[in-house]
């Protein structure tokens, strides 16, 4: 299979979900072996986990807030190579899914490369655990994602991604980031998540969803979008069969810091 990258160059603007200031993105074809990389002024931030400097509220690189929606993306439709140039802090968050970079990305359509691509195959099952939650990774000749979860107030849900660019597109893609309306309060009184509103958010209040949701199980499958924008991470395409239960972006990077060292 080849390496691909974009036809052609793409801008998104839009506010952050931290600062509200309105962040620009410009992402641009890239050359074979050349792989996900972050420009930010003059520094060059490859997308790989040595680059993460927080995951406590989304996936921090280098100085680049929340980048897995994006790097979801670009991982769910097999993108090898790409530059993205950023202007501010913060990757804009659109609608709080991948949908709008999905749309935009199959639009201009991929190009096909020459050199083939450097699939990451697993010797050993790699695993992590922590406080109930657990995320394993085992050798498979293709990718995909089994998540369970028992959320509070909404219950339990669990998704089996099967790993086709097809169900990333109609079924992941769209899953909008979620949260706690309570938790959502008291992240804005510590002046954090100032962007977050019903505009980019599935949001759970007393007695269940707040707004619509666009599918009955949108969070789990939110959760799978997350992983595997996570995985991008790993600065090569992964075939895998992952496995998780309750976890999130802490969990996702520690996995791929564990698989790293294990091949
Ligand atoms: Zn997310």
């Amino acid at each position: 299979m080849k390496q691909t990258t974009l036809k052609q160059e793409c801008t998104f603007s839009g506010i952050g979900l931290h600062s509200v200031h309105n962040a620009t993105i410009a992402v641009l074809p890239a050359p074979e072996d050349h792989g996900i990389v972050f420009y930010k002024e003059d520094r060059i931030i490859p997308a790989r986990v040595e680059e993460v400097v927080d995951t406590r509220r989304g996936t921090t690189l280098g100085g680049i807030i929340q980048v897995e929606h994006l790097l979801a993306a670009i991982n769910g439709l097999k993108i090898d190579n790409l530059m993205i140039k950023v202007v501010g802090d913060e990757i804009p968050v659109l609608d709080g899914s991948a949908l709008e970079f999905v749309k935009t990305f199959t639009s201009i359509g991929m190009a096909e490369q020459n050199k083939e691509k450097n699939f990451l195959e697993l010797r050993q099952t790699v695993h992590f655990e922590e406080d109930g939650k657990s995320i394993s990774a085992a050798p498979f000749d293709g990718f995909r994602v089994d998540f369970m979860v028992n959320f509070s107030i909404i219950g339990p849900e669990s998704f089996e991604f099967k790993g086709t660019t097809e169900e990333f597109i109609k079924e992941i893609a769209p899953a909008r980031t979620f949260g706690y309306q309570k938790e959502l309060e008291a992240l804005q009184r510590q002046g954090l998540a100032k962007g977050a509103s019903l505009e980019n958010a599935l949001a759970i209040g007393e007695k269940g969803f707040l707004n619509q949701p666009r599918f009955p199980d949108e969070p789990v499958r939110h959760k799978v979008l997350d992983i595997i924008g996570d995985l991008a991470l790993l600065g090569r395409p992964l075939k895998a069969k992952i496995t998780a239960k309750k976890t999130g972006h802490t969990a996702n990077i520690e996995l791929v810091r564990r698989i790293l060292c294990s091949i």
